[in-house]
C-alpha cells in the first residue's frame, strides 16, 4: 500500500485493511479545516463510496471471501490516490477519501477512475467477482464548514445516486434555483417536522477554559440537513422559525438533547462539564417561557445539570424590569446566564452592573485581527478589566489562530470559543475529545 495510508500506531485503524478509522478521520479533517481563515481556504472533496454487502459472497464462496475482496478493494483504491490525499474506512462497505483540491484536482475525475477500476473482476481464489458502487461528492468549503456536516452531505448525495441505479456518481444534490421568498415559505413548513424527525439537531462547539487548561464547556448550536436544500444555515431558519412560532420548539428539543448528552457524559465518566443554550429573544418574551423551562428542567433531570443561556443584547432594549425577574427566577433554577455577541448591539457598559449576568460572550468582531490592531486590543483589554471588576467571566468567541489566541491570554479572559480549539462537532466526536484530553491530564 502506498505511504498515505500507512498510519501511526497510536491512530485507531480498521484492523482489516489498516485504513483510518470514521471518528480519526473527522479529528484528521477538522484539524485541517481548523487552521483556515476567511480568506483563505483548503479546498477539499469528500467522496463517500458505498459498495455491495460483500458478506453475501460468504455462504456460497466460503467464509472470509467478504475480507478477502475489502483487502484487495482497499488496495486498489489506495493506488488511486495521491499523496496528499486520505483514505478511511467508515463502515462495513463504505470508505470515504478525503481529496486535497489545492492542486486543482478534480474530483469527479477520481471516481470516474474508482468506478473504472471496478469495472475489472475482483479474484479469490479461483472465484471471479465484480463490485458494485456508489459514489456521492461534497466539497469543502462550499457544502459545509466541518467533516461532520460535509460526511453527511456526501453520504446523503450518494444515495441520491443511488436512486438513480448502481455504479452511479452524484454531487451535492442540485439546489433547486426559487427566489429567496419560496424558499422562506418551504423553509417554514418544513420546519415543524424537521425538528420531529431529527432533520434538525444540535452540534457541539467545545469552550477550553484558560485557567483549567482544558475543555469546560459546549455550546449546543442548530443544524438542519434538508432533503432538497442541503445545509441550511441557523442564521437563514432561525429568524424563520422566530415568525412562524417554532423557536419554542426548537429550543425545547435543545433542552431534551442536553439532558441526553449530561446522561451520556455521566456513563463516559465526563463530569464539570456545562452546556450552553441558545435562547431567542421571541421565545424569551413570550409569557409561557418561563413556566415551559421550569417543567423541563423537572422533567428531563436538568436540574442540578450545568446548563447556561445564552441571550442577546437585543432582549436588553425590550422590557428591562421584566427581564430582570425572568433571569432571576432562571438563576434560581440554577441555570447560567451569558449575554452572547457582546460589542455588536446596543448593551451599554452601565447594563452590565444590574443585570444577573454570569458571563459575557465577546463578539468575533473584537477578535478578528486583534494580533495587528492596537485598537482592538485596548478595546479587548477595557472589556476583560471591566468584566473582572463585576465579577463576570469572558468568553472570547470566534478564536481562529494561534496569534489570536496568544495575543487574548494576555488578557486573562476566561475562556475561548472558536476553530482554533474546535469547530463545532458531533456528540460523539465531544465526548471522544473530552476522554482523549482527560487521559493527558
Ligand atoms: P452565535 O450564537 O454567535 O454562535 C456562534 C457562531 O459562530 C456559530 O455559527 C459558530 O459556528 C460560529 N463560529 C464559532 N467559532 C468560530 C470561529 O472561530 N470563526 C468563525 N468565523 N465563526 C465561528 P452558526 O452555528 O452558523 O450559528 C449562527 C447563529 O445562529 C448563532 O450565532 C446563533 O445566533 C444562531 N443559532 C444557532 N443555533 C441556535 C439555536 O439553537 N437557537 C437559537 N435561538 N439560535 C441559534
Ligand atoms: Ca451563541
Ligand atoms: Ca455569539
Amino acid at each position: 500500500m502506498q505511504q498515505h495510508n500507512v498510519i501511526s500506531k497510536s491512530v485507531q485503524v480498521d484492523p482489516l485493511t489498516k485504513l483510518l478509522d470514521y471518528v480519526p478521520f473527522i479529528d484528521l479533517l477538522n484539524q485541517r479545516f481548523s487552521s483556515d481563515s476567511d480568506s483563505k481556504k483548503t479546498l477539499t472533496a469528500l467522496l463517500f463510496i458505498e459498495f455491495d454487502d460483500l458478506a453475501q459472497f460468504n455462504d456460497i464462496f466460503g467464509f472470509n471471501t467478504d475480507d478477502q475482496l475489502i483487502i484487495q478493494l482497499s488496495e486498489k483504491l489506495s493506488l488511486l490516490l495521491k499523496s496528499e490525499d486520505v483514505l478511511a474506512r467508515a463502515g462495513d462497505n463504505q470508505y470515504i477519501i478525503m481529496q486535497d483540491l489545492s492542486a486543482s484536482e478534480n474530483p469527479k475525475e477520481l471516481a470516474k477512475h474508482i468506478m473504472h477500476m471496478l469495472s475489472e473482476p475482483f479474484v479469490v481464489d479461483t472465484n471471479i467477482f465484480y463490485i458494485n458502487a456508489s459514489i456521492g461528492i461534497s466539497c469543502y468549503p462550499m457544502d459545509g464548514n466541518d467533516a461532520y456536516r460535509l460526511i453527511k452531505t456526501a453520504k446523503n448525495t450518494m444515495r441520491h445516486a443511488q436512486k438513480d441505479g448502481k455504479n452511479n456518481i452524484a454531487f451535492t444534490p442540485h439546489r433547486v434555483a426559487l427566489s429567496s421568498y419560496e424558499k422562506s415559505v418551504r423553509i417554514m413548513e418544513d420546519l415543524p417536522a424537521a425538528i420531529e424527525n431529527g432533520e434538525i439537531y444540535f452540534a457541539y462547539q467545545p469552550q477550553y477554559s484558560y485557567t483549567e487548561e482544558r475543555f469546560i464547556g459546549a455550546e449546543m448550536l442548530a443544524r438542519w440537513r434538508h432533503p432538497e436544500y442541503g445545509e441550511v444555515s441557523p442564521e437563514f431558519f432561525i429568524p424563520l422559525a422566530e415568525k412562524s412560532g417554532m423557536v419554542g420548539p426548537l429550543t425545547v428539543k435543545a433542552l431534551v438533547d442536553a439532558s441526553k448528552a449530561f446522561t451520556l457524559f455521566e456513563s463516559e465518566g465526563i463530569d464539570d462539564f456545562s452546556l450552553s443554550v441558545n435562547i431567542s429573544p421571541v421565545f424569551l418574551m413570550r409569557s409561557t417561557f418561563y413556566k415551559t423551562i421550569e417543567f423541563l428542567m423537572e422533567q428531563y433531570p436538568l436540574s442540578g445539570k450545568n446548563i447556561n443561556f445564552e441571550i442577546t443584547e437585543e432582549v436588553l432594549m425590550k422590557n428591562t424590569d421584566n427581564l430582570i425577574k425572568t433571569l432571576e427566577k432562571l438563576k434560581a433554577l440554577d441555570i447560567g446566564i451569558e449575554l452572547d455577541d457582546f460589542g455588536t448591539g446596543y448593551t451599554s457598559l452601565q447594563h452590565l452592573a444590574y443585570l444577573p449576568i454570569d458571563t459575557l460572550k465577546v463578539d468575533k468582531s473584537f477578535v478578528s485581527g486583534i494580533d495587528k490592531n492596537a485598537k482592538k486590543k485596548a478595546l479587548f483589554k477595557a472589556i476583560v478589566d471591566m468584566s473582572h471588576a463585576l465579577n463576570i467571566d469572558v468568553i472570547v468567541e470566534g478564536v481562529e489562530n494561534s496569534s489570536e489566541d496568544r495575543i487574548i491570554k494576555t488578557f486573562k479572559p476566561t475562556k475561548a470559543q472558536g476553530y482554533f480549539y474546535s469547530r463545532p462537532i458531533h456528540r460523539d466526536v465531544l465526548v471522544e475529545k473530552l476522554k482523549q484530553h482527560n487521559k493527558q491530564d
